[in-house]
């Protein structure tokens, strides 16, 4: 693959400043002197401090690595000149790739950007698939398995939070705990293997070291498990239906997390036929927060529909709001709503506090705490009172505790959890295999399908097919 040079637009599609096509492989500089004419700023004709220190130096071929020129880029067929441009050239192995890289600045027009790719297609070089910059920068050994995950996972990012974590993935946080594991997994495995290999030489080592530090490794790798489900939270996000009888103020409560007005509200019930979606910050969790049509029977075929669809959502959901009117009470329809929740996490909210005394609302949630089995948040979705805790309690629902800077290595991504876990297996295993006295044939086959599984992670033991696989979640200039 990287014997082809590749070229692509590394910039969105759209107006702006300035757009980046980016080039790279072996023939990135021969590719740049076809498309490139250098020629001295608007304002000054003097040569620049690069050119009197590398004096004759016209072609990208001859710029040094690290140094940006301006030009033109040009129509390699007939040299007409397509835009001003910069120039920037990286050299192998000093690149983001590894390999041999120029990027083209120009103007962020869609025309321009297509124009000059086209360009630099003429001159040589191909299309990448999805992600084959990142893919080669993994193959050339410049970023992990793992840290290449992390730049998409940054590029995705919605909260500074999932920011944050995908940087510290991409610092190598998370390669670096699963080296350590590793590590201390193959000098494990390299006392036992010296012993089968030698058998006169090696003594077996003690079980109980063995089992000393196959215990400690599970300890550690069980400690890192344990920022899966948060983790996978800040990258992923979360999704939180708001259910309730028609006219609780679901959408209302929707429009005050979101501070704006996007959801429909209006007095008729029933009129959210459908679901709407809003995805909103909190606390640093990206949250998709779904209103949904009133959840009951109904003889209405397009709002039986929306009803259905409310059911669905609320399926989905990792959590559920049940809005409750605190001027009707807790009506038997909302307990039999709460009811069809079962299983699911539930909070509930008791909204349009504002139209009933601090007396009032005591009953009202004494009655639902012994009701619902736990005491709904209350808040007024009109005057946006207590919905600063309801944001609160639903980041500590989503990430099973209240929210916390990001600070420290987390596992956020699914594959990465079930790596651990199947590492995990089979160190237990091999401690099950210690503990019954088997052969340490067996107990070496248990170590190592641990020490592959941490490979994945990092990529060392990553098939082809797994890495395809991830590369092509990736976009194509990227
Ligand atoms: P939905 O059918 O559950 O989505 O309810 P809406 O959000 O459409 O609200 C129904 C009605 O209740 C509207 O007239 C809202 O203005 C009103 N409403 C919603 N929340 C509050 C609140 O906190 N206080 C008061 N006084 N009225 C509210």
């Amino acid at each position: 693959m990287s014997e082809d040079t590749v070229a692509a637009i590394a910039t969105p599609i759209g107006q702006a400043g300035i757009g980046v096509i980016r080039v790279s492989g072996d023939a990135a500089l021969a590719v740049a002197d076809r498309i490139f004419r250098p020629k001295p700023g608007r304002d000054r004709q003097a040569p620049t401090a690069m050119e009197e220190r590398t004096p004759g130096t016209k072609r990208p071929s001859d710029f040094a690595s690290h140094t940006v020129h301006f030009g033109v880029a040009v129509d390699p067929a007939t040299g007409e000149p397509l835009d001003e441009v910069l120039l920037t050239v990286f050299r192998a192995p000093h690149s983001y790739t590894g390999e041999d890289t120029v990027e083209l600045s120009c103007h962020g027009g869609p025309a321009i950007l297509r124009k000059i790719l086209n360009a630099a297609l003429d001159a040589g070089a191909h299309p990448p698939e999805a992600g084959e910059f990142t893919k080669r920068a993994f193959l050339n050994g410049r970023l992990d398995l793992a840290q290449a995950e992390a730049v998409n996972d940054l590029i995705r990012a919605q909260t500074d939070e999932a920011c944050r974590v995908a940087l510290l993935q991409l610092e190598g946080s998370l390669s670096k705990k699963v080296r350590e594991a590793a590590s201390t997994l193959a000098g494990i495995l390299a006392r036992v293997e010296a012993s089968i290999d030698f058998p006169d030489d090696v003594e077996e080592p003690l079980p109980e070291d063995t089992r000393a530090s196959v215990s400690l490794l599970i300890e550690e790798l069980n400690a890192l498990l344990a920022t899966a489900d948060r983790g996978r939270v800040y990258r992923e996000g979360a999704r939180v239906a708001i259910a309730g009888r028609p006219n609780v103020g679901k959408s209302s409560l929707l429009n005050a997390l979101l501070r704006q007005s996007r959801a429909i509200v209006t007095p008729i019930p029933g009129a959210t036929r459908d679901t709407i979606e809003e995805t909103v910050n909190l606390k640093g969790v990206p949250v998709v927060a779904i209103d949904t049509a009133g959840l009951r029977e109904t003889p209405d075929e397009v709002e039986s529909l929306g009803v259905r669809r409310a059911e669905e959502t609320i399926e989905r959901a990792h959590i559920v709001i049940l809005a409750l009117d605190a001027q009707a009470g807790l009506t038997e329809e909302d307990l039999t709503l709460h009811a069809r929740m079962a299983g699911k996490r539930v909070l509930a909210v008791l909204n349009k506090a504002d139209l009933l005394s601090e007396d009032e609302i005591g009953r009202v949630l004494d009655d639902a705490a012994k009701r619902l089995g736990a005491s709904p948040t209350v808040v007024s979705a009109l005057t946006g009172a207590g919905i600063e805790a309801l944001e609160d309690r639903m980041a500590e629902m989503i990430l099973g505790g209240p929210a916390l800077t990001v600070e420290s290595a987390m596992v956020t991504n699914v594959r990465h959890k079930r790596a651990i876990e199947s590492a995990l297996a089979g160190l237990s295993h091999a401690l099950q295999t210690l503990d019954a006295g088997r052969p340490v044939d067996l107990l070496s086959v248990d170590l190592m399908a641990a020490r592959n599984s941490l490979g994945e992670i990092t990529g060392e033991t990553a098939t082809e097919d797994l890495i395809d696989d991830i590369f092509s979640e990736f976009c194509i200039g990227k």
